[in-house]
């Protein structure tokens, strides 16, 4: 190829870094300012530029202008600085980013699959430029984030969240293809907006809808077969159940907002069990918000207490409580109720507030998954805090705007004694003279590891205990230093250690369950998955 075309390939191009030889032997002298640099200085310099700017979307558009000049250089500076940057290409900066994705849209990431494209999915794969596909993440863009119908604009989704397993779980970046499947938009802003880049219709819905997905989900198994692994994101909840019950059984598919958000927040509790002593079973929880975050972890959360210990499923559903949009989920309105809220409705007199349902249920752990922001309000805080010596307050909503309380209000009203984590960061806080670090309860921790550890065993389903493995081993990477710190989650500037050892941890379970169809089985998964990692570093071209 001719050095023009050279420093025009994102996955090729080097910029500064091109050393002397490499400008002589691929024609591109003159192309190039004489100075030659490293990739730690180029670093360097863009995490300066990226430093310069006030505004968060400004950050994002530099960033996803590198991904598109110099992906390995994005990749570096993305693991190199995770914990600055990860709420820059994810929430809560890719949220705002999708909502003005209309404006900042140049050039397309990903694929866009719509009801235009009907009958001819299979031809759509096709125009993709990599053939050898091993994760999808696809979205309808109806949930997206706390912040509803984005359209063919939740596009920015899929690649964000694409970026992170390749960043954080170590999966080659062109084995990733992100997809927006664009069935229209009942955000009527968007469909008023003359530059709106989606179909200008109200969504489909029933059979049109099912026919395209189940064309799509037909088309990506002829076409990359039976290990690429499709990650449904952002899906509203009256099809994100349905998608995944019905793609299980012969798909290998993830629902990362019901099940990587249960992965995750499992973790979480597990490891507060340190702070917190006895086990999960001994604990209350209390939800507010019961879709697809909400009802996922609870139901993760019961199978954790019946696989460890004896107590049935049904028995470890009763410790679990849900509040909807109605008050709490009570066997007194079992027949209108969504069927993944059926097995929350326990016998109880109807409650409408939350307030109520804390003062009478008595939770120990209080968990906010409704995607309204600032409903943990000062009497709910309070009242968790006059129960528990040390309230386990989880605000999950995101973006930021959307939590549920910060985390000064969760530290202050409960006089520095809760444990708080949140879906979107918050700074450290101080309190009293200690220095409280709110954790954060992301997907980020679990979804790349996991995704990480299906591919390289090269596992043809998704099972519920690969779930529980994968936060097992999240919990176990927090230290007694962490726990002192007020802190549940380790770290994010180690996510790639801990997504390896997630990895590990999944691929184990997929050899024990006979799901892993790479043979035979590598003796240390944990080596064997730090081994597989996509890293950045430049490649010579000599
Ligand atoms: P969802 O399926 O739409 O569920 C929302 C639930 O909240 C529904 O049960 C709804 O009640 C309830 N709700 C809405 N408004 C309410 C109100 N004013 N009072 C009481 N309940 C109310 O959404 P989701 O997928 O579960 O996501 C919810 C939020 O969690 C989003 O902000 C998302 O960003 C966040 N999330 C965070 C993480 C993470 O940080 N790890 C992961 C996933 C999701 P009805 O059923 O009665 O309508
Ligand atoms: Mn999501």
């Amino acid at each position: 190829a001719s050095g023009y075309t050279l420093l025009r390939d994102p996955h090729h191009n080097k910029g500064l870094a091109f050393t002397e030889r490499e400008r002589d032997s691929h024609y591109l002298r003159g192309l190039l300012p004489p100075a030659v640099s490293t990739q730690e200085l180029q670093v360097k310099k863009l995490m300066q530029s990226i430093r310069s700017y006030d505004v968060p979307l400004h950050k994002y558009v530099a960033m996803m202008e590198l991904q598109e000049r110099n992906e390995r250089l994005f990749y570096k500076l993305l693991i190199d600085n995770v914990e600055e940057l990860l709420p820059v290409v994810y929430t809560p900066t890719v949220g705002e980013a999708c909502q003005k994705y209309g404006s900042i849209f140049k050039r397309p990431q990903g694929l866009y699959i719509s009801l235009k494209e009907k009958g001819k999915i299979l031809e759509v794969l096709k125009n993709w430029p990599e053939r050898s596909i091993q994760v999808i993440v696809v979205t309808d863009g109806e949930r997206i984030l706390g912040l509803g119908d984005l359209g063919c604009q939740g596009m920015g989704i899929p690649v964000g969240k694409l970026a992170l397993y390749s960043a954080l779980g170590g999966v080659r970046p062109s084995a990733c293809l992100p997809v927006t499947i664009d069935v229209g938009t009942n955000n009527q802003k968007l469909l008023d907006d003359e530059f709106y880049i989606g179909l200008r219709q109200k969504r489909a819905t029933g059979k049109e809808y099912y026919d395209l997905l189940e064309e799509f989900m037909s088309a990506v198994k002829q076409n990359y077969g039976e290990k690429v692994l499709v990650q449904f994101e952002d899906f509203a909840n009256h099809n994100a159940f349905e998608l995944l019950a019905k793609y299980k059984t012969s798909h290998l598919v993830f629902n990362d907002d019901i099940q990587g958000t249960a992965s995750v927040v499992l973790a979480g509790l597990v490891a507060s069990l340190k702070l917190l002593g006895g086990s999960l079973a001994d604990h209350t929880f209390l939800f507010f918000g019961a879709g697809e975050a909400g009802t996922g972890i609870a139901e993760l959360i019961a199978l954790e207490i019946s696989t460890k210990t004896n107590i049935p499923l049904e028995e470890a559903r009763k410790k679990i409580w849900l509040v909807d949009s109605k008050g709490l989920i009570v066997s007194s309105r079992k027949e209108s109720l969504q069927h993944f809220k059926k097995p929350w409705a326990h016998d109880h007199k109807p409650l409408s507030t939350l307030l109520d349902a804390v003062k009478v249920i008595k939770p120990s752990v209080l968990i906010g998954t409704s995607g309204v922001g600032k409903t943990f309000t000062k009497d709910v805080v309070e009242a968790m805090a006059a129960i528990n010596e040390r309230p386990l307050i989880m605000a999950l909503s995101n973006p930021t705007s959307q939590a549920e309380c910060t985390a000064e209000q969760a530290y202050t009203w409960t006089e520095g004694r809760a444990i708080f984590s949140s879906g979107s960061p918050f700074d450290p806080y101080e309190y009293n003279g200690k220095s409280f670090i709110p954790g954060q309860a992301n997907n980020a921790y679990i979804f790349p590891g996991l995704g990480f550890g299906l591919v390289i065993s090269g596992a043809i389903r998704v099972h519920d205990e690969m779930l529980l493995a994968a936060s097992e081993a999240l919990a176990s990477e927090v230290t007694q230093e962490h726990y002192e710190k007020g802190m549940i989650y380790p770290p994010l500037a180690n996510i790639r250690k801990i997504s390896a050892h997630i990895a590990a941890n999944v691929a184990g379970k997929a050899y024990e369950l006979g799901l892993a169809t790479r043979l035979p089985r590598p003796a240390d998964l944990v080596k064997y998955a730090e081994s597989c990692m996509y890293t950045p570093i430049y490649r010579s071209y000599i």
